[in-house]
């Protein structure tokens, strides 16, 4: 089978493309990293061309010898669709989960995305912690979240609180909440650990004054997540700027009666008084 005629590769293309079309991607802003299953990897096989061993920058020994097709640093997600073998690469990584080699694209030149070390931490928890259903990792320099992060405090609870009451699908489409890190310097290691600690309980990790990360099990619940996050953060956007001070909002309580009716556990230290 042709390389780009694999469905996890049109998948991964159209995500790329309709992250771009939200407005997400300016310049070659947010990075995706998909986790290939072995079944895909077999279908594609004949198209590799196998470049040099190269450091991860970390060590994520629970992903030794898998396979991942991510974007590549410094090329834009609007190019994407057009030259998807200029603009993205597989990588397979080593024995020990501490070098990668690409095995396809990036044909004129360049590496995997800057963030790949938050992007295989983050995939290393979450394989473990859903058991291997989750395959999606995607970082976008979202606007209305960024916002966010300079008006209100960088806690958990407070940016998970606030979003639920901006759409009142929210809590059930992200109900372990949202975890926020600091400032911090992007593309290392330091970043990529503390935002794999977030992982470990959220599906989403906000990055003050610079973006966010959303994991999920495949392309519609990872895009529809980063989606419905940030279209929550343009209503919180809206309401501050017209009257900061909520004249009414969704209570505890109606949360709680929410979670019951929709199935969803929500923990109650995101619903304080
Ligand atoms: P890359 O071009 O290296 O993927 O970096 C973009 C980005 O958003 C860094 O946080
Ligand atoms: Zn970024």
């Amino acid at each position: 089978m042709k390389f780009l005629d694999a469905e996890f590769v049109r998948g991964f293309i159209r995500m790329a493309n309709d992250g771009w079309e939200q407005g997400w991607h300016e310049r070659n802003g947010g990075n995706l990293s998909y986790r290939v299953k072995p079944e895909e990897v077999v279908r594609i096989k004949g198209n590799f061309q196998i470049g040099e061993w190269q450091p991860i920058g970390t060590s994520v020994p629970g992903l030794a010898e898998e396979y991942f097709l991510v974007t590549g640093s410094g090329k834009y997600f609007r190019n994407v669709i057009l030259r998807p073998e200029d603009s993205i690469c597989m990588i397979e990584l080593d024995d020990k989960g501490e070098n990668y080699r690409i095995v396809w694209g990036l044909v004129n030149g360049g590496r995997p995305t800057s963030e790949l070390p938050s992007h295989l931490m983050n995939h290393e928890v979450k394989k473990i912690a859903t058991k291997g259903r989750y395959h999606v990792i995607y970082h976008a320099h979202t606007a209305n979240i960024i916002a966010l992060t300079f008006v209100l405090p960088l806690r958990d609870e407070v940016f998970t609180r606030e979003l639920w009451e901006m759409a009142t699908e929210c809590p059930v489409v992200f109900p372990d909440g949202i975890g926020v890190v600091p400032w911090m310097v992007p593309g290392g290691r330091d970043i990529a650990v503390a935002t794999s600690r977030l992982m470990r309980e959220y599906d989403v990790a906000i990055w003050a004054h610079h973006g966010m990360f959303a994991a999920g099990e495949n392309f519609d619940l990872t895009f529809g997540l980063m989606h419905t996050v940030e279209k929550s953060a343009q209503i919180l956007v809206k309401m501050l700027s017209m009257r900061p001070d909520k004249l009414q909002t969704i209570q505890p309580d109606e949360f709680r009666s929410l979670a019951k009716d929709f199935k969803v556990t929500l923990s109650e230290k995101f619903l304080y008084e």
